[in-house]
């Protein structure tokens, strides 16, 4: 008898089995997992790039800071080359990325590598690790009575049935209680991938020539290829990954909207697919022989339910899944590792909260999950539209380092009930906030002039507003303090939207913005544009400069100033005519 038996030892499985033995060692957690070692270095799995958050979980929750420094790669941040790969060459696209290694680390992670290692490190740990047997069929024993994991080696060897008090799915796409409870639900974002790998590193530093000192000088250390790499064009990203064990992880994601899957289904197509679209890329990858060969249409999908009062959880993959841009899969292994963890850890010790918990934390990684989700539904016009994706990134990494790892590195989970509830209310303001931040910097895109001025958008710059949300990530702050501090950043966003939609308008003119501001519904927004934003805009120079507040100047610093459209003479009188033609529609 088990108190956990995991299905499932991939990425989600096994760091949830090694958190189990960390923070509840008392407890008994078995891991069955259908392929046995070794893993192969590279060619093994997606889900290469981490993040703030998930690097802080394998990090500092789990403890593997040191182990992942001498194995993997510390990545350099996300870097984006937006708007397209056939008008402009590389050194004359915009670029978005950081100056400088991030001060709070994340990484490129080998999974064949790192899987093997952590296969050896939980049964190190004292967890029984089952490789080689697939689970067949899960029966959820009713009331107190224990569950029943039926597993076999191979579909032919014989019926063995393991009995534990938890059982989580960590079974990746095969969703095994997902599929037998029936609870797969669109996400509503149609989008489809393909990758593969080669030997060797791809810098895409060597992919201009040297003799364009000035684009060299912005990357002193040469360290851009230790980015995730995003060559960007509307409905469609390409991405470059380092690993640590000499390999380049190559990919393609494709909105259905504007790039088929059937576009990308095969290695030639996909080769084909990238010389079309990305020429000059592939002048420079193209003759790197591919090791391996994927592809995933539809990869996007949601879940009715992670959580439940009756002793089972869903993780990973096996849960829902939004998409790969930002890196953030293994964001949501770690919530839902932790999750799982605390829940098993407050039945374990009698508390029986625990299942008030488990709705809870179901309602709140669900609705995270939408809110993650519409980051991606609406991005596909962002991608070809260098200053509307400046101002999304902006936005997204406001967002992300605010309240989301914010929530996540103060493990704020763990809070009583009533103390956690403020914070969900906060997290119900960045939503609301963010699902009109998202449909604003979309149909923004769909309108914005086609060939901008190239520009160079350091993200964050040092020191910034932008450069402190991320550097506060590891100042220690009490609950309160943190409340304090979240909600201050939340009425900060509120005027950031309000920056972006000023910005909107003074790009799109009269005539597009009332058409933009019809489309976001404006009108039922219950705040607009604040006049003192308007009189900083009537000012010059360094007057306008100190007019402006902390988050404009900040958003103007980063992203550049605002492309004026040609009829626009007066931001104040273009502001005005927005609103007017709104209200009017609306009475
Ligand atoms: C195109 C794409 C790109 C991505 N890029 C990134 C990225 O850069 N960064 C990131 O964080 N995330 C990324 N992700 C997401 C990432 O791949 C997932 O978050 C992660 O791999 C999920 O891990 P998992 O453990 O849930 O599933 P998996 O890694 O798939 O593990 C599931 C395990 O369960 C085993 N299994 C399945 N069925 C059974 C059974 N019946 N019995 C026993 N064992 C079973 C499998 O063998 C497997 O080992 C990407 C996803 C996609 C689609």
């Amino acid at each position: 008898m088990f108190d956990v038996v995991i299905c499932g030892g991939g990425l989600a499985g096994l760091t949830l089995a090694r958190q189990l033995r960390r923070e509840v060692p008392s407890a008994k957690v078995a891991v069955v997992e259908r392929q046995r070692r070794p893993l192969p270095d590279a060619a093994h799995k997606v889900g290469e790039s981490s993040v703030e958050l998930s690097s802080h979980y394998f990090g500092v929750v789990l403890g593997l800071g040191d182990y992942l420094r001498k194995n993997h790669l510390i990545k350099n941040g996300l870097r984006f080359f937006p708007g397209g790969g056939r008008t402009h060459r590389l050194e004359e696209r915009t670029e978005i990325g950081p100056p400088q290694m991030p001060k709070v680390p994340s990484f490129q992670l080998d999974r064949g590598r790192l899987e093997n290692d952590l296969r050896a490190m939980v049964e190190a740990d004292g967890v029984t690790l089952i490789e080689g047997f697939s689970v067949r069929d899960i029966h959820f024993g009713e009331r107190d009575a224990p569950h029943e994991v039926v597993i076999s080696e191979g579909s032919q060897g014989e019926r063995v049935t393991l009995r534990a008090r938890w059982v989580v799915d960590a079974a990746g796409r095969a969703a095994l209680i997902r599929k037998k409870l029936d609870l797969t639900r669109p996400s509503g974002h149609l989008a489809n991938s393909s990758w593969y790998r080669v030997k060797g590193k791809l810098d895409v530093g060597d992919f201009v020539p040297e003799s364009e000192r000035g684009w060299h000088a912005r990357d002193g250390e040469r360290i851009r290829w230790l980015s995730t790499v995003h060559f960007m064009g509307t409905g469609y990203w390409l991405w470059l990954i380092p690993l640590s064990t000499g390999h380049t992880s190559v990919g393609v994601v494709v909105h259905d909207e504007v790039h088929p899957f059937d576009t990308i289904r095969t290695l030639e197509k996909t080769k084909q697919w990238i010389a079309h679209h990305e020429p000059r890329i592939w002048e420079q990858i193209g003759h790197h022989e591919a090791e391996d060969f994927l592809c995933l249409r539809h990869y996007s999908h949601g879940s009715a339910q992670v959580y439940s009062k009756d002793r089972w959880s869903c993780v990973g993959e096996a849960g829902p899944f939004a998409d790969p841009f930002y890196s953030p899969g293994s964001d949501f292994i770690a919530l839902g590792n932790c999750f799982t963890t605390e829940l098993v850890r407050m039945d374990l010790a009698g508390d029986a909260s625990w299942q008030a918990r488990a709705e809870e934390y179901d309602g709140f990684y669900l609705r995270f999950f939408d809110v993650a989700c519409e980051t991606y539904r609406k991005a596909a016009p962002c991608y070809g539209q260098p200053r509307a994706m400046a101002a999304k990134i902006y936005w997204d990494d406001f967002n992300y380092w605010a309240f989301v790892c914010q929530y996540f590195f103060k493990e704020l989970w763990k809070l009583p009930p009533a103390d956690h509830a403020r914070f969900v209310e906060i997290a119900k303001g960045f939503a609301t906030l963010s699902f009109r931040a998202q449909k604003l910097v979309s149909e923004w895109a769909k309108r914005a002039h086609d060939e901008p001025r190239a520009v160079h958008v350091t993200l964050p710059p040092i020191p910034s507003l932008l450069a402190n949300l991320h550097l506060d990530l590891e100042k220690a702050m009490t609950p309160d303090e943190t409340h304090v501090y979240m909600t201050e950043k939340l009425a900060l966003a509120d005027e950031l939207l309000h920056e972006m939609v000023l910005r909107a308008l003074v790009s799109l003119g009269p005539t597009n913005g009332v058409e933009l501001a019809r489309e976001v519904d404006l009108a039922t927004w219950g705040s607009r544009v604040s006049d003192a934003r308007l009189d900083a805009e009537e000012a010059e120079g360094g007057a306008r400069r100190r007019a402006l507040s902390l988050v404009a100047r900040d958003f103007e610093r980063c992203v550049g100033r605002a492309d004026k459209h040609p009829e626009v003479v007066s931001v104040r009188a273009l502001v005005d005519h927005v609103y007017a033609q709104i209200a009017e529609a609306a009475e």
